[in-house]
């Protein structure tokens, strides 16, 4: 490629980069990039909400800014398959007609997802290999290994009319990635020395100092746990973490115990895995969750869900002896192997406690190194941008406070970097004059209550529609935070339910048949509030189901008194 291509020419046609989620918060990672009557969009993920939000599953983008390119989205790009990339992709569908190119553990990832929705995507999930270029309109799209905290990732550079822009993804730099796929470095060299007029760089660790580490780093911490544990030992982690599946898959096979996945999410995702070659487990290793009673705890690993404290997880249960399957004892080891994301503190705080009450021992990255981040520290950000030296710098996936660091870094690697530090919504134009924030769309979130399939409108409180159908329900109970006894029977506020008679008998035996349910659970569920709002939702919604074919919003409060 000529270099005047490469930094493109005076009367060139403008590149629009527009960032629909993903900067400012964490998640919800999704960008259109539009020039001429073309236009493509990198990523459509979600975020979690926060623990405020009840009855709400999921947050993802406002897609009210992709009605103006209606009909000009020829394609959906994908970077990997973590969920705050491809969640929201069932809802993306069908805005555009095109397809969506990914790596193809993402792919596979995504699949279960549209099927969930009810949604046939045919032939549109292609697949693509490391440097694998796709013409799309104007634009060449050029698919570059990454390394990250689970297999198969890309970051991707757009050659367009302007230039090239090169959009990270999620990254580390890995020297020795288990599955020994190399970040390709000399890829972002050479793009480097051609020129590139645009990075986009992941910003989540800007703020912490020197190298993250490769995912081999935990081997020692959980080689120390295998050779001393005389129980069971029971590890925690995100099911996408194929890495640090695979490690403990390892010493499952060195230290001869067996290996039980536990948890929907984390039995779905090692099959996904399995299947396409991401992990390896050999033959004889694996038993199924509920044969793991049936081997001397000493001989079993279980690797699951619930690091984060979700009251439906695997983990949480396993602590109070409400799994089906699992139960821990005073020998065992319980690991934490996964960040803490920030909100989840005390519910996972409280699954220590539960754990540590049955006497097992529990190990974080607190007291061994079984933890390591999946994205790049200061000294990896700025290799990346010491290689790419591109004309414009954009921080993306961070708080604003790491994307002004990484902003600051850029311009210590090389003054002749113009940073943009842009916002959700902001219109970045490329063109003969440069880069500027030359517009603003609209953006914001929208909140999914899982529940239904639709969308909910704005903040799901002040949703007139969604509860106009169906209603408010606002459990109120008291609890004893002692002995868990319930003080009075629960109190029911309603908002927004139509009076017929047939509501109204269920609405007056609610208070009741709830007061019931709280007190067949154990005294530790009632006792950790955090698990007993979750049952009581699942009560109240299973009871408006079934007896009046109706899903109000539940949104429980609990005082302990
Ligand atoms: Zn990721
Ligand atoms: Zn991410």
């Amino acid at each position: 490629m000529s270099l005047q291509a490469a930094e493109g020419t005076l009367d060139a046609p403008a590149v629009d980069i527009i960032p629909l989620g993903g900067i400012g918060e964490f998640g919800m990672n999704m960008l259109l990039i539009g020039c001429g009557g073309t236009a493509l969009l990198i990523d459509a993920g979600v975020m979690f909400p926060e623990p405020e939000l009840f009855g709400v599953d999921l947050v993802i983008p406002d897609l009210s800014a992709l009605d103006a390119y209606r009909g000009r989205i020829a394609a959906l790009v994908l970077t990997h398959g973590h969920e705050d990339h491809i969640g929201a992709i069932p809802h993306v569908l069908g805005r555009f007609d095109g397809p969506v190119y990914g790596p193809p553990f993402a792919l596979a990832l995504v699949e279960p997802k549209l099927q969930e929705h009810g949604i046939d995507p045919g032939d549109r999930l292609v697949p693509v290999a490391p440097r694998q270029v796709v013409e799309i309109g104007p634009f060449r799209v050029e698919f570059l290994r990454v390394t990250h905290s689970m297999p198969d990732c890309f970051a991707i550079a757009i050659h367009t009319p302007a230039g090239t822009i090169i959009h990270s993804g999620d990254f580390k730099i890995d020297q020795t990635p288990l599955d020994g796929q190399a970040f390709d470095l000399h890829r972002f060299a050479e793009l480097g020395t051609a020129g590139v007029l645009a990075l986009l760089s992941d910003s989540t660790n800007a703020d912490r100092r020197g190298f993250t580490g490769s995912e081999r780093d935990v081997l020692q911490g959980f080689e120390e746990v295998f050779s001393s544990a005389p129980g069971l030992i029971v590890v925690a982690t995100f099911a996408s973490s194929v890495y640090r599946v695979q490690l403990l898959v390892d010493l499952a096979e060195q230290f001869e115990r067996k290996v039980a996945f536990v948890g929907r999410g984390m039995q779905q995702t090692t099959q996904v895995a399995e299947r396409l070659g991401y992990l390896r487990v050999p033959a004889g290793l694996q038993i199924r969750d509920s044969d793991v009673r049936s081997y001397a705890s000493e001989d079993v690993l279980c690797v699951c869900t619930g690091s984060q404290g979700e009251p439906l997880a695997a983990l949480p249960r396993i602590a109070i002896d409400d799994h089906r399957h699992v139960r821990i004892s005073p020998d065992d080891v319980v690991v934490f192997s996964a960040r803490i994301i920030p909100g989840n503190e005390k519910a996972v705080a409280r699954v220590m406690n539960h754990v540590a009450r049955r006497g097992a021992e529990v190990v974080s990255d607190a007291q061994k190194r079984v933890h390591v981040s999946g994205h790049g520290s200061e000294e990896e950000l700025k290799l990346l941008l010491a290689l790419v030296k591109p004309r414009y710098f954009v921080p993306i996936h961070g708080e604003y406070r790491q994307l002004a660091r990484h902003a600051r870094m850029a311009r210590l690697v090389s003054p002749a970097t113009t940073v943009l530090l842009a916002e959700d919504g902001d219109v970045m134009r490329f063109d003969g004059q440069g880069g500027r924030i030359a517009d603003r769309v609209q953006t914001g979130r929208v909140l999914i209550d899982g529940t239904r399939t639709g969308e909910i409108a704005d903040e799901v409180l002040r949703d007139r529609k969604h509860l106009a159908a169906d209603g408010l329900l606002v459990p109120v109970v008291a609890i004893n935070g002692q002995t868990g006894a319930l003080e009075g029977e629960p109190e029911l506020i309603t908002r927004g339910l139509a009076i017929d008679p047939r509501q109204a008998e269920v609405l007056s035996e609610a208070p009741r048949l709830l007061a019931r349910a709280i007190e067949a659970i154990s005294r530790e569920e009632r006792t950790d509030p955090g698990l007993l709002k979750e049952r009581i939702r699942q009560e109240l919604q299973r009871m408006f189901r079934k007896r009046l074919g109706r899903r109000p919003l539940v949104l429980p409060v609990v005082m302990e008194v």
